[in-house]
């Protein structure tokens, strides 16, 4: 990759200047005071950023303001601000992916496991919001994941703290279900780089090298997203991914169903077959829905 090492220094430098306390408090105060407080807040002065954070010693305290001004804060004539990097900074903290662990126990949901019917459960550990059916073994056969695994979702560990597990199990999906959407439509919600879309091989076919995704998946007809830039990779049904457009937005509508679980659950259990380049699934009741390798669906 042309320029990494330049690219890994100028990241190691940001880093860097990270690694202090004080500069994180000034950081946090200047969120609240200019971004929290609402659209269009105005600057933070000098001395309340100082008194916020606690510094007495005012060369102390200017030393660490000069060292994240430019790329973090940006000064104005009445004070400073945050600088879109050092807004992302606060948020990255606030969603506790860096320094919280937490476990939420498994607890039933409302929902019924679309293979065996069973009630299903949620619990929350490593920072994946998992939904678990404890009858059947599931969705996702792999070694880092439990038995019974429907739904493996990548999820904040602010989203379970202070939150109850059903809340977060809704939450997840329709967090979820958003990124599938914007997946569908070609690009990475994460980066905004392109996506590729990938549908199983046809039967008898090999996965290929990068056959992750379909090789530990109990179902023929997931797509496997993956980005193009950030590698951020997605698997999902293909009828679930499209459930804002076309003929599944009308169906789902049709048949009340909310986004989010209810959704996923209803067409998972559908037959699917391979038909070239496309696959056919067969709702209850004979309809049929047909998806080419571009994710266009049709109803037949
Ligand atoms: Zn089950
Ligand atoms: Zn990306």
């Amino acid at each position: 990759m042309d320029g990494s090492a330049e690219v890994f220094s100028h990241d190691a430098l940001a880093f860097s200047v990270l690694d202090s306390e004080v500069r994180l408090a000034i950081l946090d105060s200047l969120y609240e005071r200019t971004v929290a407080s609402g659209p269009l807040a105005g600057n933070a002065t000098y001395s309340t950023i100082k008194a916020d954070v606690d510094v007495e010693d005012s060369g102390r305290f200017s030393y660490h303001l000069d060292r994240l001004t430019d790329q973090f804060v940006t000064k104005t004539e009445s004070g400073y601000r945050l600088a879109e990097p050092g807004r992302e900074v606060v948020r990255l903290r606030r969603t506790g992916v860096l320094t919280e662990d937490p476990t939420v126990e498994a607890e039933p949901v409302d929902g019924a496991c679309y293979y065996c019917g069973s009630g299903i459960q949620a619990f929350y550990r490593r920072g994946y919001l998992v939904t678990w059916c404890p009858e059947c073994p599931g969705l996702i056969e792999h070694e880092l994941v439990a038995d019974g695994t429907l739904a493996s979702l990548s999820y904040p560990p602010a989203g379970v703290t202070g939150v109850d597990i059903e809340t977060a199990f809704e939450r997840s999906h329709r967090r979820a279900a958003q990124a599938f959407r914007a997946m569908a439509d070609g690009f990475c919600p994460n980066c905004g780089h392109d996506v590729t879309a990938t549908l199983p091989p046809a039967e008898g076919g090999d996965p290929g090298d990068d056959g992750y995704g379909f090789r530990h998946v109990n179902h023929d007809g997931m797509v496997r997203f993956a980005c193009t830039h950030c590698g951020q990779r997605r698997i999902s049904h293909p009828l679930y991914a499209t459930d804002d457009r076309g003929p599944m937005a009308d169906f789902f509508a049709a048949n009340g169903l909310d986004p989010g679980w209810d959704r996923i659950a209803a067409v998972m259990p559908w037959s699917v077959t391979g038909d070239g380049d496309e696959l056919v699934f067969e709702a209850p009741g004979g309809t049929r829905f047909r998806v080419d390798d571009e994710l266009e669906v049709r109803r037949e």
